[in-house]
């Protein structure tokens, strides 16, 4: 999970700072690294760092970053490596001239295309994938980068949805399935290409389309032009992105958000009603969810936990004495909200049952009388190979355990999930053709089982 954008300024010299309110308005989709790419028209200049958008860069930074055309990138901490040779996005110099890629997505055939590279001699420095499509683009013999472009996406089997820059073009790409999403927005005079709407928002930009399944969007001083390179029409979004993974006021595929998890919250209430005194959400991926359930159960909806919201990554941690006493940084409990109620306790998703097992600890604590774990989504059995960090399957809890286990792991009364169908009525016309792999076990393109193809994520 990563989070990509790009802007092409007909006059403005501003690219650096739009990237930056793009990227500002990305962070949810990767906190690990982040990086801009500007050109001034003959030069490329990069700024990348480890952090988040706000400790990487500031007003001096923009200043050395000067230029119409940018690309920027925050990148999602996975099992693979955390170091700034991953940060993106990265830059080279080929055939065609110098050409910065950003890239939210993974590649499931990235072992087998870097072993090949590197018999026709390329070398890598770093360990994402994002290294593989530009050395791909570097060696392919084609009229211009264009048409490279296109010719190494043709190679590429997995998730991408790629922005990629030379001194004078902006370009938009994504797989043919369209896994991970891209959109296009509109300035008075420029284009912006974001992962989600929201950044489009954000600079001010109207939102146009999407870049749609194996299309390539080339943004040049007279506009834009579209090219088809495989996409077989019909879009295989990642169902997560509805879940979890977008931002709330975002519109993906003509769907707000936010009003999907409404929705998603409502047809747990119908399909699994209770009798409870209040629904609490987990702050904040289960705002939304627990709304559309207390509509639609008539359950109220309450406050019951707090989260820290200026708590970004915690460098220092506490000592074991403080530790001992029981220090809480991120999220508090309201025993007002909770003491002696049963809580219905609502939740995105459960990956590993962590979160969950915490937050119902901490209800427990302050005095709920029962804790019953609701969750805005299926099982979650298989792991994700386009671009999700989920670990092995040995690691998910709903591909190990009976739900009472689950409930007695969790330390919940009980742990309700939300169908498959459920989620697919929520969700919408279309839902039976995205990816829902990691709840069927379905993979909508085949995965090479290799262990090192699970470690790599850009
Ligand atoms: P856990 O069950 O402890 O692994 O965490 C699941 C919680 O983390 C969910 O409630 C989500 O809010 C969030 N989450 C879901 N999927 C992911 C993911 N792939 N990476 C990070 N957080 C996630």
């Amino acid at each position: 999970m990563c989070g990509v954008f790009g802007v092409f300024l007909e006059e403005s010299q501003e690219a650096a700072r739009y990237t930056y309110l793009g990227l500002y308005a990305l962070q949810h989709r990767g906190q690990e690294s982040c990086g801009v790419v500007t050109s001034d028209g003959s030069f490329l200049r990069t700024h990348k760092d480890m952090g988040l958008v706000s400790e990487v860069f500031n007003e001096e930074v923009l200043a050395g970053l000067p230029g119409r055309i940018g690309i920027g990138h925050v990148r999602y901490s996975t099992t693979g490596e955390s170091s700034i040779l991953n940060a993106q996005p990265l830059v080279v110099r080929t055939r065609y001239g110098t050409v910065a890629l950003a890239h939210n997505g993974n590649l499931v055939n990235s072992s087998l295309l870097e072993k090949e590279l590197q018999q026709d001699g390329a070398v890598f420095q770093s360990t994402t994938d994002t290294e593989i499509i530009l050395n791909l683009i570097a060696k392919t013999k084609a009229k211009n980068l264009e048409e490279a472009v296109i010719k190494a996406c043709r190679h590429l089997k997995g998730s991408f949805a790629l922005t990629i820059m030379t001194d004078d073009t902006l370009i938009g790409i994504r797989d043919p399935l369209g896994i991970r999403p891209l959109c296009l927005g509109r300035l008075d005079r420029g284009y912006v290409l974001a992962s989600e709407s929201c950044a489009l928002t954000s600079v001010g930009a109207e939102y146009v389309r999407e870049v749609l399944p194996g299309e390539m969007i080339v943004i040049g001083p007279g506009g834009f032009n579209s090219y088809y390179y495989g996409g077989h029409g019909s879009e295989t979004l990642c169902i997560f992105e509805y879940i979890y993974f977008a931002r709330p006021d975002s519109v993906l595929s003509g769907k707000n958000v936010y009003k999907v998890r409404t929705r998603i919250g409502a047809e747990l209430a119908r399909e699994h009603p209770i009798e409870a005194d209040v629904v609490v959400p987990a702050p904040d991926s289960g705002v939304a969810a627990a709304l559309g359930f207390s509509k639609e159960s008539g359950i109220p909806y309450d406050y019951g936990l707090i989260k820290n919201r200026y708590v970004g990554r915690t460098f220092i941690q506490p000592s074991q004495g403080l530790r001992d006493l029981g220090v809480k940084i991120k999220l508090n409990p309201v025993p007002s909200v909770l003491k002696g109620k049963r809580v219905v306790l609502i939740d995105d998703s459960v990956v590993r049952g962590t979160t969950s097992a915490n937050t119902v600890r901490l209800l427990k604590e302050a005095g709920a009388r029962e804790v019953h774990l609701y969750v805005a989504s299926p099982p979650y059995i298989k792991p994700c190979y386009y671009g999700i960090d989920t670990s092995s399957e040995e690691e998910l809890l709903a591909a190990k355990y009976s739900l009472d286990k689950i409930s007695e792991r969790i330390g919940a009364d009980s742990v309700t999930y939300l169908s498959l169908e459920g989620l697919e009525k929520a969700v919408g016309t279309g839902a039976d053709q995205m990816c829902r792999a990691c709840f069927t076990g379905r993979y909508p393109v085949p995965v090479v089982l290799e262990s090192e193809v699970k470690v790599r994520c850009s």
